[in-house]
């Protein structure tokens, strides 16, 4: 940015103001973000929200997504660390600088062309957590070409149902992944998820890690290594794709059991990116992030790959446990390699409370600025201790795979501000976040009221465009017209103090939230019924004191004659939870299935879901008026008993 181009932070008027310019006030205020990337065309139009809720951010400009996350910096940091790479499953540690990974993302990019890839083809990306997986990501968006990254968690019948959708022409991959020192071989999931699925990409390009037996098809499976030999040295020029080009679609779990392409824009994600580093993170150039997801989440794509490397910052990429050798290896890292900020989830941090705290008290840890944890609720107590035990601030933030950045957080790098705990934070700039009456849509505007956790169009940029290939199902899934506008439901219930704070209260759909990994009860339900002797099952989330949530499943079997013994019982709860591991993968296993002879459900057949989590978690059911058959819930009140 130029010496006298427009400030983009705050200035004396605080945060209370930013917030209200990027609403008010919202072409300026974007104007001015906009700033921080380079464009190789401006844009002519702020935001075109002439067809809401289509939000067309940045129209006219050009922009890549690449060059601003690597060839941009080649000018002042070629030499730096861009990509750190931490294996403690295979014990690699690889470094890459700007350069060298500007290297490898045009060696990536030319192997795509050569397989046919062009601007707007899909690739899907099924890879553990090694550099080529960000190389292939960058290698995408630096063509144009529109990436799809599938968790390596998931398996055959989740990885499918997303070929099936994204219709990729090529398929990124490799020969496996490792877990705790386990291989997971994946080219067998991959190879079987790709007889399922009807479309069939013309070429599968596979990564050897040398830790698992990767048989090639002929004419469609390519080794990386052997390709990459005969692209050395080839010249990729970056593509300037138009802002509103997607840049690429997340798969993520809603009510159905069919998961949602969240697709996202080019210019509107790369600047809101780049605003988040500096107004949220405080990150700077020359600097090392460390976020411990995974690049098949939502926060991988942000965190890990594409906001720290538009920042100038080095990335960690880390494959591994947080407990493997030993519970002190991320905090050996943040010290080894000067991490200024990191990201995490509850989850980890309760896995980590499990140890004694000199794990973390031991090492140097001078340079961290801030600890940021998200993805699902941080409970007082995982806050207080690891506020405790790091004597850095512990900040909260809550978003979605749809929005892509935080919606609620406090922007320190605006003005520095209070966390309280059990809340995320207030509205972040750019969000008109509302609550809204569940039954009425009105909005809530009396503090400490509960309400839909909303936000008024248009959203800002960075968040999703729309589901992949229909339109029809955004509009429908996510909006609701209130008189002279449109919102966005997040599908969180959630409640606003008197100072602007919010808390969430949950979900207000069929998604749970496993160890902050978001999944369908649907999906998991769908998985459960492919067994022969399940006539009908309900899946729910169980609050849990390590993963937040667990699903519980209860199936009515077919055959109840086949279920006499508790030997019987166990041996088909063995056989779903294979099948569930098979199909969608490990991540989706529900802690138990239990066997009831009818579901509770209300007089019209709906299944009364909330009626059974509470019992679960040994709440008052509520109001069961409308229920069939009261029987059905004291048998799963009775099992739990016994
Ligand atoms: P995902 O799309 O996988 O990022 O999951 C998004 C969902 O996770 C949200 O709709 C919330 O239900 C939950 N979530 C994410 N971050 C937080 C947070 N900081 N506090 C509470 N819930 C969260």
């Amino acid at each position: 940015m130029s010496a006298n181009a427009p400030s983009t932070t705050a200035g004396s008027s605080g945060y209370a103001e930013f917030h209200r310019r990027s609403i008010e006030d919202r072409d300026a205020f974007w104007t001015e973000q906009a700033q921080m990337v380079e464009w190789q065309q401006p844009f002519t139009t702020v935001c075109n929200y002439s067809n809401p809720p289509f939000a067309r951010w940045f129209e006219g400009g050009l922009i890549n997504l690449c060059h601003n996350a690597v060839d941009r910096h080649l000018k002042d940091r070629a030499d730096q660390n861009a990509l750190i790479f931490v294996s403690t499953e295979t014990n690699e540690e690889k470094t890459y600088t700007f350069a060298q990974l500007h290297t490898e993302v045009q060696r990536m990019a030319a192997v795509l062309q050569s397989m046919g890839v062009v601007k707007g083809d899909r690739v899907l990306i099924y890879m553990p957590m090694i550099p080529e997986a960000a190389f292939a990501m960058l290698a995408c968006v630096r063509i144009g070409a529109i990436h799809s990254v599938v968790f390596g968690g998931f398996a055959s019948v989740s990885l499918a149902s997303r070929i099936e959708d994204a219709s990729p022409k090529v398929v990124v991959s490799a020969d496996a992944g490792s877990r705790g020192g386990k291989v997971v071989p994946y080219k067998p999931l991959l190879d079987e998820a790709l007889r399922l699925s009807s479309h069939k990409p013309e070429r599968v390009l596979m990564v050897d890690r040398g830790l698992a037996p990767m048989p090639l098809t002929e004419g469609r499976d390519a080794d990386y290594a052997t390709e990459a030999a005969r692209q050395n040295g080839v010249v990729v020029p970056c593509v300037w794709v138009e802002s509103t080009h997607p840049s690429y679609t997340l798969y993520t779990s809603g009510t159905t059991g069919k998961p949602k392409g969240v697709q996202r824009d080019t210019g509107g994600y790369t600047v809101a990116l780049a605003a988040s580093m500096k107004h949220i993170f405080q990150g700077e150039a020359g600097q090392t992030y460390f976020s411990t997801s995974d690049i098949g989440w939502v926060v991988g794509h942000s965190y890990i790959v594409y906001g720290p490397l538009i920042a100038g910052m080095a990335t960690i990429m880390y494959e591994g446990l947080p407990i493997r050798p030993d519970a002190g290896i991320w905090w050996e890292l943040v010290e080894r390699y000067n991490v200024s900020v990191m990201f995490s989830a509850p989850t980890a941090v309760r896995v980590l409370k499990k140890y004694d705290s000199s794990f973390i008290t031991g090492r140097n840890l001078g340079s961290l600025k801030a600890l940021y944890l998200a993805g699902e609720p941080l409970d007082e107590p995982t806050a207080q201790w690891i506020s405790g035990v790091l004597g850095r601030p512990i900040i909260d933030n809550y978003w979605q795979t749809e929005t892509g950045w935080p919606i609620l957080t406090v922007c320190n790098g605006v003005e520095a501000a209070p966390s309280k705990f059990g809340s995320p934070g207030k509205a972040v700039y750019g969000y008109n976040v509302k609550l809204l009456d569940d039954a009425t849509g009105a909005e809530l505007t009396e503090p400490n009221q509960k309400g839909v956790l909303a936000i008024e169009g248009p959203l800002p940029p960075g968040c999703m465009q729309t589901v992949w290939q229909d339109d029809a199902r955004f509009v429908n899934t996510y909006w609701k017209s209130v008189p002279g506008r449109m919102v966005y439901s997040t599908f969180d219930w959630g409640i606003r103090d008197e100072e602007g704070y919010y808390f969430i209260l949950g979900r207000t759909d069929d998604v749970i939230n496993v160890a902050g990994h978001r999944l369908g009860t649907r999906e998991i339900e769908e998985s459960i019924s492919s067994h022969p002797n399940v006539a009908e099952v309900a899946v729910v989330g169980v609050a849990d004191q390590l993963k937040g949530q667990v699903a519980m499943a209860f199936a009515v079997p077919r055959d109840a004659s086949l279920l006499t013994s508790e030997a019987d019982r166990l041996k088909m709860e063995g056989e779903i939870m294979k099948r569930v591991d098979e199909q969608l993968g490990a991540v989706a296993r529900p802690a138990r299935v239990r066997f009831v002879s009818v579901l509770p459900k209300t007089r019209s057949g709906k299944l009364l879901r909330r009626a059974i989590q509470a019992v679960c978690e040994g709440r008052d059911p509520g109001d069961l008026t409308t229920m069939d058959d009261p029987a059905a819930l004291r048998q799963i009140q009775d099992l739990l008993a016994g």
